[in-house]
Protein backbone atom coordinates (compact mmCIF):
# COMPACT_ATOMS: atom_id res chain seq x y z
CA UNK A 1 0.00 0.00 0.00
CA UNK A 2 1.32 3.13 -0.78
CA UNK A 3 2.52 5.57 1.74
CA UNK A 4 1.20 9.16 -0.02
CA UNK A 5 -2.41 6.87 -0.28
CA UNK A 6 -2.23 5.99 3.73
CA UNK A 7 -1.12 10.04 4.41
CA UNK A 8 -3.93 11.05 2.29
CA UNK A 9 -6.70 8.99 3.78
CA UNK A 10 -5.27 9.53 7.38
CA UNK A 11 -5.28 13.38 6.74
CA UNK A 12 -8.44 13.36 4.66
CA UNK A 13 -10.67 11.93 7.36
CA UNK A 14 -9.25 13.49 10.57
CA UNK A 15 -9.88 16.78 8.60
CA UNK A 16 -13.80 15.66 7.70
CA UNK A 17 -14.23 14.56 11.49
CA UNK A 18 -13.17 17.96 12.59
CA UNK A 19 -15.42 20.31 9.77
CA UNK A 20 -18.05 18.15 7.73
CA UNK A 21 -21.17 20.33 7.18
CA UNK A 22 -24.21 19.80 8.99
CA UNK A 23 -26.36 17.85 7.15
CA UNK A 24 -29.83 16.20 7.70
CA UNK A 25 -28.52 13.18 5.43
CA UNK A 26 -25.18 12.67 7.94
CA UNK A 27 -27.38 12.26 10.88
CA UNK A 28 -28.34 8.81 9.81
CA UNK A 29 -27.17 5.18 8.20
CA UNK A 30 -31.04 4.47 7.06
CA UNK A 31 -30.45 3.33 3.43
CA UNK A 32 -33.62 5.03 2.05
CA UNK A 33 -32.61 8.22 3.20
CA UNK A 34 -29.08 8.20 2.18
CA UNK A 35 -30.24 7.04 -1.20
CA UNK A 36 -32.91 10.16 -1.64
CA UNK A 37 -29.75 12.74 -1.01
CA UNK A 38 -27.72 11.25 -3.49
CA UNK A 39 -30.33 11.44 -6.04
CA UNK A 40 -31.08 14.94 -5.08
CA UNK A 41 -27.25 15.77 -5.08
CA UNK A 42 -26.86 14.64 -8.34
CA UNK A 43 -25.95 17.77 -10.96
CA UNK A 44 -27.57 19.94 -8.09
CA UNK A 45 -25.90 21.84 -5.13
CA UNK A 46 -26.68 21.55 -1.34
CA UNK A 47 -28.54 24.35 -0.26
CA UNK A 48 -30.64 24.20 -3.33
CA UNK A 49 -31.26 20.13 -1.96
CA UNK A 50 -32.11 20.86 1.44
CA UNK A 51 -35.06 22.22 1.34
CA UNK A 52 -36.09 19.23 -0.88
CA UNK A 53 -34.65 17.05 0.89
CA UNK A 54 -36.53 17.97 4.34
CA UNK A 55 -40.02 18.41 2.44
CA UNK A 56 -39.50 14.99 0.68
CA UNK A 57 -39.00 13.07 4.05
CA UNK A 58 -41.32 14.34 5.09
CA UNK A 59 -43.65 13.49 3.19
CA UNK A 60 -42.61 10.14 2.08
CA UNK A 61 -40.73 9.32 5.39
CA UNK A 62 -40.56 5.58 4.08
CA UNK A 63 -39.82 3.27 0.72
CA UNK A 64 -43.68 1.98 1.54
CA UNK A 65 -44.89 5.87 1.21
CA UNK A 66 -42.85 6.48 -1.46
CA UNK A 67 -44.12 3.36 -3.77
CA UNK A 68 -48.00 3.78 -2.60
CA UNK A 69 -47.55 7.53 -3.68
CA UNK A 70 -49.02 9.00 -7.11
CA UNK A 71 -46.49 10.10 -9.85
CA UNK A 72 -48.23 13.58 -9.86
CA UNK A 73 -47.41 14.11 -6.23
CA UNK A 74 -44.00 12.93 -6.68
CA UNK A 75 -43.81 15.34 -9.79
CA UNK A 76 -44.98 18.45 -7.48
CA UNK A 77 -42.94 17.20 -4.41
CA UNK A 78 -39.37 17.66 -6.92
CA UNK A 79 -40.79 20.58 -9.47
CA UNK A 80 -37.86 23.12 -9.35
CA UNK A 81 -35.17 20.52 -9.17
CA UNK A 82 -34.96 19.74 -12.58
CA UNK A 83 -34.03 16.40 -14.45
CA UNK A 84 -37.41 15.03 -13.48
CA UNK A 85 -36.41 11.51 -14.69
CA UNK A 86 -35.09 11.21 -10.81
CA UNK A 87 -38.21 11.75 -9.61
CA UNK A 88 -39.82 8.57 -12.11
CA UNK A 89 -37.24 6.20 -11.51
CA UNK A 90 -37.13 6.78 -7.96
CA UNK A 91 -40.95 6.46 -7.96
CA UNK A 92 -40.35 3.24 -9.89
CA UNK A 93 -37.65 1.46 -7.85
CA UNK A 94 -39.26 2.45 -4.49
CA UNK A 95 -42.58 0.04 -6.30
CA UNK A 96 -39.80 -2.55 -7.29
CA UNK A 97 -38.31 -3.01 -4.04
CA UNK A 98 -41.87 -2.90 -2.06
CA UNK A 99 -43.13 -5.81 -4.79
CA UNK A 100 -40.09 -7.61 -4.90
CA UNK A 101 -37.29 -7.59 -2.12
CA UNK A 102 -39.85 -6.93 1.20
CA UNK A 103 -39.42 -3.19 1.35
CA UNK A 104 -35.48 -3.39 1.99
CA UNK A 105 -33.03 -1.24 0.08
CA UNK A 106 -30.41 -3.76 -1.40
CA UNK A 107 -27.68 -3.71 0.43
CA UNK A 108 -24.80 -4.62 -2.58
CA UNK A 109 -23.74 -2.62 -5.04
CA UNK A 110 -25.10 -5.40 -8.05
CA UNK A 111 -28.24 -4.96 -6.10
CA UNK A 112 -28.46 -1.35 -6.28
CA UNK A 113 -27.67 -0.98 -9.61
CA UNK A 114 -30.73 -3.62 -11.00
CA UNK A 115 -32.73 -0.40 -9.64
CA UNK A 116 -34.09 2.24 -12.08
CA UNK A 117 -31.60 5.83 -11.75
CA UNK A 118 -29.05 3.77 -9.53
CA UNK A 119 -25.90 3.99 -11.38
CA UNK A 120 -22.17 3.42 -10.43
CA UNK A 121 -21.93 6.63 -8.33
CA UNK A 122 -24.70 6.37 -6.42
CA UNK A 123 -24.73 2.59 -5.41
CA UNK A 124 -21.14 3.24 -4.29
CA UNK A 125 -22.38 6.26 -2.16
CA UNK A 126 -25.14 3.97 -0.25
CA UNK A 127 -23.26 1.17 0.23
CA UNK A 128 -20.54 3.06 1.41
CA UNK A 129 -22.04 5.27 3.20
CA UNK A 130 -25.33 3.13 4.70
CA UNK A 131 -23.71 -0.50 4.73
CA UNK A 132 -20.18 0.64 5.16
CA UNK A 133 -18.94 -1.42 2.16
CA UNK A 134 -15.39 -0.87 0.46
CA UNK A 135 -17.57 0.80 -2.88
CA UNK A 136 -15.64 3.92 -4.26
CA UNK A 137 -17.24 6.78 -6.03
CA UNK A 138 -16.79 9.50 -8.54
CA UNK A 139 -18.53 12.82 -9.38
CA UNK A 140 -17.48 16.22 -10.96
CA UNK A 141 -15.96 17.02 -7.70
CA UNK A 142 -13.80 13.58 -6.83
CA UNK A 143 -12.45 13.57 -10.55
CA UNK A 144 -11.17 16.79 -9.84
CA UNK A 145 -9.50 16.59 -6.97
CA UNK A 146 -8.22 12.97 -7.76
CA UNK A 147 -6.48 15.28 -11.03
CA UNK A 148 -4.86 17.38 -9.16
CA UNK A 149 -3.81 15.09 -5.79
CA UNK A 150 -1.83 12.96 -8.95
CA UNK A 151 -1.34 15.27 -11.44
CA UNK A 152 -3.59 12.63 -13.85
CA UNK A 153 -4.15 14.25 -17.24
CA UNK A 154 -8.07 13.59 -16.76
CA UNK A 155 -11.28 14.53 -16.88
CA UNK A 156 -13.46 12.06 -17.34
CA UNK A 157 -14.45 13.08 -21.03
CA UNK A 158 -14.05 9.68 -22.42
CA UNK A 159 -14.94 6.37 -21.12
CA UNK A 160 -11.31 5.57 -20.82
CA UNK A 161 -10.36 8.71 -19.49
CA UNK A 162 -13.46 7.92 -16.69
CA UNK A 163 -12.54 4.07 -16.56
CA UNK A 164 -8.87 5.35 -15.19
CA UNK A 165 -10.38 7.55 -12.26
CA UNK A 166 -13.00 4.94 -11.40
CA UNK A 167 -9.47 2.87 -10.83
CA UNK A 168 -7.74 5.74 -8.43
CA UNK A 169 -10.32 6.27 -6.65
CA UNK A 170 -11.22 2.34 -5.89
CA UNK A 171 -6.87 2.51 -5.28
CA UNK A 172 -7.22 5.18 -3.12
CA UNK A 173 -10.74 4.25 -0.52
CA UNK A 174 -9.79 2.79 2.38
CA UNK A 175 -11.01 -0.45 4.14
CA UNK A 176 -12.12 0.90 7.19
CA UNK A 177 -14.88 3.98 6.81
CA UNK A 178 -15.13 3.85 3.45
CA UNK A 179 -18.23 5.67 3.85
CA UNK A 180 -16.89 8.65 5.08
CA UNK A 181 -13.85 8.79 2.86
CA UNK A 182 -16.11 9.11 0.18
CA UNK A 183 -18.27 11.61 1.39
CA UNK A 184 -14.58 13.68 2.61
CA UNK A 185 -13.16 13.09 -1.06
CA UNK A 186 -16.41 14.87 -2.23
CA UNK A 187 -16.64 17.68 0.99
CA UNK A 188 -12.88 18.76 -0.06
CA UNK A 189 -14.18 19.01 -3.48
CA UNK A 190 -16.93 20.93 -3.00
CA UNK A 191 -14.92 23.29 0.07
CA UNK A 192 -11.76 23.40 -0.82
CA UNK A 193 -10.88 22.09 -4.03
CA UNK A 194 -13.19 23.60 -5.99
CA UNK A 195 -13.23 24.38 -9.65
CA UNK A 196 -12.35 28.15 -10.01
CA UNK A 197 -10.46 29.08 -6.99
CA UNK A 198 -9.04 25.88 -4.82
CA UNK A 199 -7.66 27.47 -1.20
CA UNK A 200 -4.42 25.27 -1.24
CA UNK A 201 -2.89 26.79 1.93
CA UNK A 202 -6.24 25.23 4.00
CA UNK A 203 -6.30 21.95 2.43
CA UNK A 204 -5.64 19.27 4.50
CA UNK A 205 -3.95 16.71 1.69
CA UNK A 206 -1.54 19.74 0.25
CA UNK A 207 1.52 17.84 1.47
CA UNK A 208 0.54 14.83 -0.76
CA UNK A 209 -0.75 17.11 -3.61
CA UNK A 210 1.26 16.89 -6.55
CA UNK A 211 0.15 20.26 -8.58
CA UNK A 212 0.41 21.97 -5.21
CA UNK A 213 4.30 20.64 -5.17
CA UNK A 214 4.80 21.28 -8.71
CA UNK A 215 2.90 24.84 -9.51
CA UNK A 216 0.72 23.47 -11.87
CA UNK A 217 -2.94 24.01 -10.44
CA UNK A 218 -4.02 25.53 -13.66
CA UNK A 219 -3.21 22.90 -15.85
CA UNK A 220 -5.39 20.17 -14.04
CA UNK A 221 -8.04 18.68 -14.50
CA UNK A 222 -7.61 19.47 -18.47
CA UNK A 223 -10.46 21.22 -19.58
CA UNK A 224 -13.41 19.60 -21.34
CA UNK A 225 -14.86 21.16 -24.49
CA UNK A 226 -18.19 22.86 -23.49
CA UNK A 227 -21.30 23.60 -25.90
CA UNK A 228 -22.80 27.12 -25.63
CA UNK A 229 -25.86 26.34 -23.85
CA UNK A 230 -28.42 26.72 -27.23
CA UNK A 231 -30.78 30.07 -27.66
CA UNK A 232 -34.62 29.28 -28.11
CA UNK A 233 -37.98 31.25 -28.52
CA UNK A 234 -41.08 29.94 -26.96
CA UNK A 235 -44.05 31.02 -26.89
CA UNK A 236 -47.04 29.89 -24.48
CA UNK A 237 -50.67 30.18 -24.24
CA UNK A 238 -53.16 30.96 -21.47
CA UNK A 239 -56.33 29.86 -22.97
CA UNK A 240 -60.00 29.84 -20.54
CA UNK A 241 -63.01 28.62 -20.83
CA UNK A 242 -65.48 28.99 -18.39
CA UNK A 243 -62.82 30.02 -15.80
CA UNK A 244 -60.62 27.14 -16.52
CA UNK A 245 -57.32 26.66 -17.97
CA UNK A 246 -55.85 24.49 -20.34
CA UNK A 247 -53.20 22.46 -19.22
CA UNK A 248 -51.59 19.51 -21.30
CA UNK A 249 -49.05 16.50 -19.80
CA UNK A 250 -45.80 16.28 -21.56
CA UNK A 251 -45.10 12.68 -23.20
CA UNK A 252 -43.40 11.00 -20.40
CA UNK A 253 -40.61 9.24 -22.60
CA UNK A 254 -39.18 12.70 -23.13
CA UNK A 255 -37.31 16.08 -21.82
CA UNK A 256 -39.12 16.89 -18.73
CA UNK A 257 -41.72 14.13 -19.07
CA UNK A 258 -44.73 13.99 -16.71
CA UNK A 259 -44.36 17.64 -15.89
CA UNK A 260 -47.73 19.33 -17.00
CA UNK A 261 -47.43 22.81 -18.81
CA UNK A 262 -49.47 25.46 -21.30
CA UNK A 263 -49.57 24.66 -25.34
CA UNK A 264 -47.32 26.23 -27.24
CA UNK A 265 -43.64 25.53 -28.62
CA UNK A 266 -40.73 26.90 -30.28
CA UNK A 267 -40.45 29.47 -32.79
CA UNK A 268 -39.61 28.58 -36.63
CA UNK A 269 -36.84 30.53 -38.46
CA UNK A 270 -38.62 34.14 -39.62
CA UNK A 271 -41.88 33.70 -37.87
CA UNK A 272 -43.13 35.81 -35.21
CA UNK A 273 -44.36 34.83 -31.79
CA UNK A 274 -47.74 35.40 -32.44
CA UNK A 275 -47.90 33.71 -35.81
CA UNK A 276 -45.62 31.02 -33.56
CA UNK A 277 -48.30 30.51 -31.36
CA UNK A 278 -51.25 30.08 -33.91
CA UNK A 279 -49.42 27.31 -35.40
CA UNK A 280 -48.24 25.76 -32.10
CA UNK A 281 -52.34 25.47 -30.81
CA UNK A 282 -53.59 24.12 -34.28
CA UNK A 283 -50.38 21.75 -34.63
CA UNK A 284 -51.16 20.33 -31.06
CA UNK A 285 -54.64 20.86 -30.22
CA UNK A 286 -56.64 20.91 -33.62
CA UNK A 287 -57.62 24.73 -33.01
CA UNK A 288 -57.56 27.75 -34.11
CA UNK A 289 -57.19 30.98 -31.49
CA UNK A 290 -57.19 34.71 -31.07
CA UNK A 291 -54.06 35.90 -29.28
CA UNK A 292 -55.73 38.64 -26.82
CA UNK A 293 -52.62 40.24 -25.69
CA UNK A 294 -49.41 39.39 -23.94
CA UNK A 295 -49.23 38.27 -20.75
CA UNK A 296 -45.57 38.46 -19.57
CA UNK A 297 -41.72 36.94 -21.12
CA UNK A 298 -40.32 34.43 -19.08
CA UNK A 299 -36.04 33.72 -19.14
CA UNK A 300 -35.31 30.73 -17.79
CA UNK A 301 -31.47 28.62 -18.66
CA UNK A 302 -31.65 24.95 -18.60
CA UNK A 303 -28.39 22.94 -18.68
CA UNK A 304 -28.42 22.78 -22.43
CA UNK A 305 -30.45 25.86 -23.62
CA UNK A 306 -31.22 29.08 -22.52
CA UNK A 307 -35.46 29.84 -23.16
CA UNK A 308 -36.93 33.28 -23.94
CA UNK A 309 -40.95 31.85 -23.19
CA UNK A 310 -43.42 34.62 -24.39
CA UNK A 311 -47.13 34.04 -22.63
CA UNK A 312 -50.32 35.28 -24.14
CA UNK A 313 -53.83 35.40 -23.47
CA UNK A 314 -55.91 33.42 -25.88
CA UNK A 315 -59.67 32.57 -26.71
CA UNK A 316 -60.28 29.50 -28.74
CA UNK A 317 -62.33 29.61 -32.03
CA UNK A 318 -65.20 27.55 -31.75
CA UNK A 319 -65.03 24.35 -28.58
CA UNK A 320 -63.77 21.14 -30.64
CA UNK A 321 -60.61 20.42 -29.37
CA UNK A 322 -58.58 17.63 -30.19
CA UNK A 323 -55.02 17.66 -29.06
CA UNK A 324 -52.28 14.84 -29.66
CA UNK A 325 -48.88 14.48 -28.66
CA UNK A 326 -49.64 14.96 -24.90
CA UNK A 327 -49.84 12.20 -22.44
CA UNK A 328 -53.08 13.80 -21.40
CA UNK A 329 -55.16 17.37 -21.04
CA UNK A 330 -57.30 18.87 -18.53
CA UNK A 331 -59.17 22.09 -18.10
CA UNK A 332 -58.64 23.46 -14.48
CA UNK A 333 -59.77 25.86 -11.86
CA UNK A 334 -56.87 28.34 -11.02
CA UNK A 335 -56.92 27.25 -7.57
CA UNK A 336 -55.95 23.15 -8.98
CA UNK A 337 -52.93 24.28 -10.74
CA UNK A 338 -51.10 24.93 -7.93
CA UNK A 339 -51.29 21.12 -7.49
CA UNK A 340 -49.93 19.90 -10.84
CA UNK A 341 -45.84 19.85 -11.41
CA UNK A 342 -44.83 22.31 -14.22
CA UNK A 343 -41.46 23.09 -15.13
CA UNK A 344 -39.50 26.03 -13.86
CA UNK A 345 -40.37 28.52 -16.84
CA UNK A 346 -44.30 27.37 -16.37
CA UNK A 347 -44.52 27.80 -12.58
CA UNK A 348 -44.19 31.85 -13.53
CA UNK A 349 -47.13 31.26 -15.13
CA UNK A 350 -48.80 29.14 -12.61
CA UNK A 351 -48.48 31.90 -10.21
CA UNK A 352 -49.71 34.65 -12.48
CA UNK A 353 -52.41 32.94 -12.40
CA UNK A 354 -53.51 32.27 -9.11
CA UNK A 355 -52.33 35.51 -7.67
CA UNK A 356 -53.77 37.93 -10.60
CA UNK A 357 -56.30 36.35 -13.00
CA UNK A 358 -58.35 34.11 -11.59
CA UNK A 359 -60.18 37.04 -9.98
CA UNK A 360 -60.77 38.96 -13.06
CA UNK A 361 -61.07 37.47 -16.02
CA UNK A 362 -63.71 35.04 -17.68
FE1 LIG B 1 -6.77 20.73 -4.41
FE2 LIG B 1 -4.98 22.54 -3.71
FE3 LIG B 1 -5.64 20.57 -2.04
FE4 LIG B 1 -4.22 20.05 -4.19
S1 LIG B 1 -3.59 21.32 -2.47
S2 LIG B 1 -5.97 18.89 -3.45
S3 LIG B 1 -5.09 21.49 -5.64
S4 LIG B 1 -6.96 22.23 -2.76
Amino acid sequence: MSKVHQSIRRKLLAWYDKTKRDLPWRDTKNPYNIWVSEIMLQQTQVKTVLPYYLRWIKTFPTVEKLAGASERKVLKLWEGLGYYSRARNIRKAAQIIVKDVNGKVPDTEAGLMALPGIGRYTAGAIASIAFGLKAPVLDGNVKRVLSRLFCLNENGATSASENRLWQKTADLLPTRRPGDFNQALMELGATVCTPKSPTCLQCPVRTSCEVFRQGTLELFPPAKKKAPAKKIEVSAAIILRNRKIYIQQRAKGGLMGGLWEFPGGKREKMESMEDCLRREIKEELGASITILDKVMTIKHTYTQFRVTLHVFNCRLNGQRLRPNGCEQWKWVSPAQLATYPFPAANVKIVKYLTDEISKTRD
